[in-house]
């Protein structure tokens, strides 16, 4: 693009390609993306079994880290984070939920009740039309007789049900933000895509966002606007070095204040998660000696047809429970995964088996994430405060004891295995207790750093300026009850809308 553009969008992930996609669509001028990593186009990315590889590359994962938990026993958690075309959304495993009805009303965000933002996702969806995951392995399918009352539907966080999940799939093949809303819009000619560049901060040229400036010093200008949609870690990150944030903490960065703004990198949390481990012949996919011909085939069989065990984006389904059996609402999710993982560390464990974790929906802990350095090249301190609050930890515990009686009761039939790990060294309150300490994890969700009504506005401008949008994970107040892509893209879309209406106001 020779001429200025009109927006530039910060970050080609699931919220941005939405952005720059609706943008095109909707005739509101030229727009400029700026992605740090490179492109989608590898195999790896479409394969959907191929996450199990992306996880960690050096080249399209930003591989971050939190800070020492205090509530894990002072562990460091893994943060991936998509680092191409597509972002998180091109590693994830493409599970697809809008969140439970009640989670956008709590937010009591006006322009963000469920009646507003049920129609986007009608909008969303039909680009990335979803659907209920063909071909899960048997024992994943039988997930759907946990509950007596399920349809075979794909289960709701609005209600107890199991089951196999939705997936932004196409024909075995990943379908992401990248796919349906960033390379239909290229075919304009209003939109240009730049990989391989990342962002240090934004200038401003009095109140107005005026450059995007890169961390080789290249500047580069917008007319009208420019939108922040670098997801929950890079988007505080840019906020804080372009000048927005706690004012004193910026200082002693050597950054120059524009706006005191303490809330930017506060609220940050994410779906604690904590699994157990199942394993026994004929259960789900493993690495035996009976398995080997089917994994010697699985590449071709995948290439002839998108089908077999590399088309599965490992979870498969789930379910959505009350931890303590108290009420007909969900607060824990469960993700399922027909594949013998090792709880060693290791990656490749010999043996059958299956994999089924205890999320909350709704967790009480908050960190906060801050800049270590004005050095755009060094990682954020990133606190997920995990088991901060005392009730996460118990809704764990109830949520791991329920989860053994559900799956107790599920008819498994000839898959059923038995719990390997951590079994009975974890039975009584105490020692599932110590179990989630030394294990819990999380799902890949942060959200909150950039949050509606104290960071962004209803519209998502950013306090303090007058043509700066952010839209992504980070706008969420609290996390929704379940996956955050859809979300993540519904925002997206909103950003869009509001962007457009200001303009032709
Ligand atoms: C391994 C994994 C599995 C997951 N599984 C699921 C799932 O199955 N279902 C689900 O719903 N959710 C899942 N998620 C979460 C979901 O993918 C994210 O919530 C969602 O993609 C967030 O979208 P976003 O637009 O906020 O950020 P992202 O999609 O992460 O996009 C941010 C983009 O900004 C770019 N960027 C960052 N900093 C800069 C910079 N300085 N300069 C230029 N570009 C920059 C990044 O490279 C990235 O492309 C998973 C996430 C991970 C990591």
């Amino acid at each position: 693009m020779t001429v200025t553009p009109d927006y530039i969008v910060i970050g080609a992930g699931s919220a941005g390609c939405v952005v720059a996609g609706e943008l095109i669509r909707r005739q509101a001028g030229r727009v400029l993306i700026i992605e740090a990593g490179p492109t989608d186009a590898h195999p790896l990315v479409k394969m959907p079994f191929g996450l199990v590889w992306l996880m960690g590359s050096k080249i399209r994962d930003w591989r971050f880290s939190s800070t020492a938990q205090s509530g894990l026993g002072g562990r460091a958690l893994k943060i991936p984070r998509g680092r191409m075309l597509g972002g998180s959304g091109s590693i994830n495993s493409m599970v697809w939920f809008r969140g439970a009805r009640r989670d956008f009303d709590d937010w009591g965000q006006p322009k963000w009740a469920w009646s507003n933002v049920d129609p986007v996702f009608d909008a969303v969806e039909q680009h990335l039309r979803p659907t209920q995951l063909s071909g899960a392995h048997p024992v994943t399918r039988r997930l759907s007789t946990m509950f007596s009352t399920n349809s075979g539907a794909a289960p709701s966080p609005d209600y107890e049900s199991a089951g196999v999940f939705n997936y932004n799939l196409h024909k075995g093949r990943r379908w992401s933000a990248a796919d349906a809303f960033l390379r239909p819009a290229q075919a304009s000619g209003h939109l240009q895509v730049l990989t391989g560049c990342s962002v240090d901060r934004i200038a401003f040229q009095g109140d107005r966002a005026d450059r995007v400036i890169l961390t080789d010093g290249t500047q580069l200008r917008a007319h009208k606007g420019i939108i922040l949609s670098a997801g929950s870690i890079g988007s505080p990150a840019i906020a804080m070095r372009s000048g927005f944030g706690d004012a004193s903490q910026l200082r002693a960065l050597g950054i120059d204040p524009r706006h005191d703004l303490a809330d930017v990198g506060r609220n940050l949390h994410d779906h604690p998660s904590v699994g157990l481990y199942f394993s026994g012949p004929n259960s789900g996919y493993g690495l035996t000696l009976g398995q080997s011909l089917a994994w010697a085939m699985a590449p071709l069989r995948y290439a002839a047809t998108g089908t077999g065990r590399l088309a599965s984006p490992t979870v498969e389904g789930g379910a959505f429970f009350n931890a303590r059996g108290t009420s007909a609402e969900p607060d824990v999710q469960s993700h399922f995964i027909p594949f013998k993982l090792g709880w060693t560390g290791a990656r490749y464990t010999y043996g059958q088996g299956y994999f089924a974790d205890v999320c909350l929906c709704r967790p009480k802990s908050r960190g906060a994430l801050r800049l270590e350095s004005a050095d755009p090249q060094a990682a954020p301190l990133i606190d997920l405060g995990i088991l901060q609050d005392p009730s996460d930890l118990d809704t764990l515990v109830a949520g791991i004891k329920r989860l053994r009686q559900l799956l107790d009761r599920s008819d498994f039939g000839p898959y059923r295995a038995p719990e390997a790990h951590p079994a009975a060294s974890a039975q009584t309150d105490d020692a599932i207790r110590r179990y989630i300490v030394q294990t819990c994890a999380t799902a890949y969700h942060p959200v909150g750093t950039m949050a509606i009504g104290t960071v962004v506005s209803p519209e998502l401008k950013l306090t303090g300026s007058n043509n700066l949008w952010v839209a992504d994970a980070s706008v969420m107040p609290s996390v929704t009850s379940a996956n955050t892509n859809a979300p993540s893209m519904m925002i997206g879309w909103r950003a869009a809308d509001f962007i457009n209406q200001e303009a032709a106001a």
